[in-house]
């Protein structure tokens, strides 16, 4: 471990390239299903994907849309004119002996994403993020002496988002790639699944303490937030130690192995590929007109920041809100309600959504949601009428969440309703005083604190049915306080 004071004198610079599984129905270059997620090896594949000779590559128009809406969603728009370049490498996963990329004129360019660190904005450079084919996948089982290739994901639609070398640490980096992950998923480009690996993160690394940038390192295929900080972490103490022992950081990829959680050199730039690239011709330059870039903007959906606004509105905490952003249904529902219902229920319904309704987890898999913005509604004004407390609204906001049943028919069922009733509830008051004649004479003396063990009282003896703000008031007026 290096001390606080040695790292303190280092500068870190980090740049981030993001590739991001499109959410199309067929590959990039053809018409094959792109859902390889169930599908037995090399079954998802055609003479396209396997680069047969006279092959010829047919654009998706619908990754071209996404792309579109990425670059929405990065803070840009896209470029009029992009077009296809082959990047040559010899690998047994990329039949084709080179990978179809945008290299020269890539469709988005200069975009910017906005993250918030410790309560401060800042703004994170999109360089350039370009359409891509992703190569198959090789496997090496082990203890065998042979290789496997499944080439189902050949040819399935990428978009890589570089950023400018923009983030300083790495927990900006962590918060940078999580807002990449829920613009996506705003936007509808992806599903980013990080579990599949619809999102996969290389980090370029660098720390120098003269000025100048230093020699960087990427570390490839980084498939969690988790590990995109700790990698990060990771490099950053690794070449700090190296230079203060005088010794020099080799420029290399790296990979992260998670069970030791650590960075390994995987090979260095001398081994590094020139790869030739040249235009694709085979494919024509994809031309976007002024219609079709305006179709798509007036399309867009919100981004989370327009719901971290109003949830912030609705006087939620920093933590709650960016619970809330990381399901893009809750910002819409609860805007919904806070449209056409008001602030009260649209707040309570957001609370509930951050308290108690199960986390959405990195996976991006969304949970089961009946709920209809009615019967939230209808659960928020029982609440609000004093027929429900807040633990009882909790249990029903549970089961509704999953069947949308009608709340009040389900506390009924479940004979969670309050009891509002004066003289019931003044009878319990009655029979708690006589019960407790110290905390009585203490409320009479003024020692108000006794009044919340009084109103427990009343709420055990009416097995938690009673309306604690009119308990209150009722031992107020026998007491004569
Ligand atoms: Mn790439």
């Amino acid at each position: 471990m290096i001390s606080a004071d040695v790292r303190a004198a280092y500068k870190v610079t980090i740049g981030i390239e993001c590739h991001v599984q499109l959410k199309t129905h067929t590959k990039l270059f053809s018409a094959v299903n792109n859902d390889a997620r169930e599908a037995e090896p090399n079954t998802l594949i055609s003479h396209i994907d396997l680069g047969m000779p006279g092959a010829l590559p047919v654009l998706n128009e619908k990754a071209v849309e996404l792309a579109m809406r990425a670059a929405f969603a990065l803070g840009t728009e896209p470029q009029r004119f992009s077009k296809f370049d082959r990047k040559h490498y010899f690998y047994p996963d990329l039949p084709m002996g080179y990978q179809i990329t945008q290299f020269y004129d890539p469709i988005i360019k200069n975009g910017q994403v906005t993250i918030t660190v410790n309560g401060q904005e800042k703004q994170i450079g999109i360089h350039e993020a370009h359409l891509e084919a992703d190569a198959g996948k090789s496997m090496h089982p082990a203890g065998k002496d042979y290789s496997l290739v499944d080439l189902n994901r050949a040819g399935t639609p990428l978009l890589e988002i570089v950023s400018a070398p923009d983030i300083n640490s790495s927990e900006e980096a962590k918060i940078y790639a999580k807002e990449l992950w829920l613009r996506m998923r705003y936007a509808g480009v992806s599903d980013a699944n990080l579990y599949y690996g619809n999102m996969r993160f290389d980090v370029n690394v660098s720390v120098s303490k003269t000025g100048e940038l230093g020699t960087r390192t990427e570390t490839k295929n980084l498939n969690s937030f988790r590990s995109v900080e700790r990698a990060i972490e990771y490099e950053i103490e690794r070449q700090i130690e190296l230079l203060e022992r005088g010794e020099k950081i080799v420029q290399e990829t790296r990979g992260w192995d998670d069970a030791k959680q650590a960075t390994f050199s995987q090979r260095s730039k001398e081994e590094a590929h020139d790869y030739r690239y040249m235009p694709d011709p085979d494919l024509p330059p994809v031309v976007l007109t002024d219609e079709m870039i305006a179709g798509v903007r007036e399309n867009m959906p919100a981004m989370p920041q327009a719901y971290r606004d109003m949830f912030k509105g609705l006087g939620l905490d920093e933590t709650s809100i960016e619970k809330a952003v990381d399901d893009p249904r809750a910002g819409e529902f609860v805007k919904n309600i806070l449209d056409n219902h008001g602030e009260a229920h649209a707040k309570r319904v957001a609370l509930w959504m951050v308290n108690v309704a199960e986390a959405n987890d990195e996976t991006g898999e969304e949970t089961e949601w009946k709920l209809s913005a009615e019967n939230a509604v209808a659960l928020s004004q029982l609440v609000a009428e004093n027929k429900l407390n807040s633990t009882a609204a909790k249990e029903i906001w549970v089961e509704i969440w999953k069947t949308d049943a009608d709340p009040l028919a389900l506390a009924e069922s479940k004979n969670l309703l309050q009891v509002s009733d004066e003289g019931a509830i003044a009878e319990i008051v009655s029979r708690v005083l006589a019960d407790n004649p110290k905390a009585a004479e203490d409320i009479k003396n003024g020692e108000m604190k006794a009044i919340g063990f009084l109103v427990g009282q009343v709420m055990k003896a009416s097995q938690g049915k009673a309306n604690p703000a009119m308990a209150q008031e009722l031992i107020k007026k026998q007491l004569g306080v």
